[in-house]
């Protein structure tokens, strides 16, 4: 296991969690996990149904991007070469290339190839190693990907080399203000963890090492070099394709995961008015070199 002591945000000490993987920091909230990825392991992804997965999520995705796409050109990005790190099935590159110049970059070779054959300009490998030493872009996007992986100052500082003067970084994350995370972890407290586990994807092919709130993430932006240009939240949850996204990871029967759709189904009016459980930080490269706390 890989050994997390600081808090990327603020450098406090981090203290034990809820979990024997789970750190929280004392200081700023910060969360973050010990939890290994295990991309390209066959066992892991027997795991999940990844058509069902894929169909679930994708109506709402797209929704998020759309909004995601307006906040980034609101920013005024200098140039159009946008890089999109673990762009997955390639669903914001699809809609980005009709702005922006594109290019994705894709672990998974499976995947990585999927999205090539559609057309769509990926190249599989992992963030920054796939990138030649000069290639520089205006805007690098992490869609749900920041959170999975480790060593966010160092993935800030390759966004710093490869970005030009004022490009920006767009991150879009769960929060861990979220309803949905803060009941999980209320749960947890209370003796039931398999909720917290499922938000931190234990078990599934590429866990969360981190959870970050509004607040602290803009700390750990500031404290490698970026102005927090846009903030803001996105849409968790959506009745259409609910029911095949509770499904898709689920270990449970058929009654208890119907019972889950139900509870939700019911709670969607009320969560439209709670706290969202994801956030966005769009932000630009400061003028001076990286500050230091
Ligand atoms: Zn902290």
């Amino acid at each position: 296991m890989t050994t997390v002591t600081r808090c990327p945000a603020c450098e406090a000490p981090l203290r034990a969690g809820l979990r024997p993987w789970h750190r929280r920091c004392a200081q700023c909230d910060y969360e973050g996990s010990t939890l290994e990825a295990g991309i390209n392991d066959d066992a892991r992804h027997a795991a999940i149904d990844e058509a069902a997965r894929e169909d679930a999520l994708h109506d709402l995705r797209m929704a998020n991007f759309t909004t995601l796409l307006r906040h980034i050109g609101a920013a005024r990005p200098e140039g159009r070469r946008l890089l999109d790190v673990g762009c997955a099935h390639g669903w914001f590159l699809e809609l980005a290339r009709t702005q922006f110049d594109v290019l994705g970059i894709e672990p998974d070779g499976a995947v990585a190839r999927t999205a090539t054959q559609r057309g769509l300009p990926v190249r599989h490998g992992f963030f920054p190693d796939a990138l030649a030493r000069d290639e520089r872009f205006d805007i690098i996007v992490f869609n749900d990907v920041f959170e999975h992986i480790p060593g966010a100052g160092n993935v800030l500082g390759a966004c710093r080399t490869h970005l030009r003067p004022e490009g920006l970084v767009v991150l879009n994350l769960p929060s861990s203000r979220g309803t949905f995370y803060r009941l999980a972890t209320l749960l947890c407290r209370a003796g039931s963890c398999g909720p917290f586990e499922r938000m931190w994807q234990v078990g599934l092919p590429s866990p969360h090492v981190h959870y970050f709130a509004p607040a602290n993430l803009a700390r750990l932006l500031a404290r490698h070099g970026f102005e927090l240009a846009d903030s803001g939240t996105l849409a968790t949850l959506r009745r259409k394709g609910l029911y095949t996204r509770i499904a898709y990871a689920d270990r449970h029967g058929a009654v208890a995961r119907r019972l889950q759709f139900l509870a939700i189904a019911t709670m969607l009016p009320a969560l439209a008015v709670l706290p969202r459980d994801i956030i966005f930080a769009i932000a630009r490269v400061g003028a001076g070199p990286a500050s230091r706390p």
